[in-house]
């Protein structure tokens, strides 16, 4: 079941709240990390076995719309299905170690697509990008150099 929160944000995008939506929803909420189309169908069916793999793939699709939902697309590896803040356009930095997702607002990035405009005599209007690294968690859990010789 999805928060109060989220289901009113389904019922502001002019949607109603279906069993599908919310288990679905509800099970992107509590993930730490983005859950890839697989690992949702194993989950809504442990809530509701009645929910098959199509409607898994229909529901993602109207929660995106509604714009509660977004997927990352790694190369190589599987998409992956993550409940967003926002609706408003933002970007994610994506943790290669443990696949966290963290929200990169717009005014992050504003300043390098200014330059790009300066730099390249090019208006943007829109772009998409996510970031790939290590997260902060990551990072502090890299074990100690090996003893020196
Ligand atoms: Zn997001
Ligand atoms: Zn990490
Ligand atoms: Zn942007």
């Amino acid at each position: 079941m999805a928060s109060n929160t989220v289901r009113e944000r389904i019922l502001r995008s002019g949607r109603r709240i279906t069993p599908q939506r919310d288990a679905i929803a509800g099970i992107l909420e509590r993930a730490e990390q983005p859950v890839s189309a697989q690992e949702l169908c194993d989950a809504v069916g442990e809530v509701d076995p009645q929910i098959g793999r199509a409607t898994v793939f229909r529901t993602l699709q109207s929660l995106m719309e509604a714009g509660l939902v977004q997927r990352i697309t790694i190369p190589g590896a599987e998409t992956r299905y993550l409940l967003c803040s926002t609706a408003e356009h933002h970007h994610h930095l994506v943790c290669r170690e443990c696949g966290a997702v963290e929200e990169l607002p717009e005014r992050g990035v504003a300043s390098f697509l200014a330059r790009v405009e300066r730099e390249h005599r090019f208006l943007v209007d829109h772009a998409t990008f996510d970031v790939y690294g290590t997260c902060a968690r990551c990072a502090g859990r890299e074990p100690e150099p090996a003893a020196r010789p």
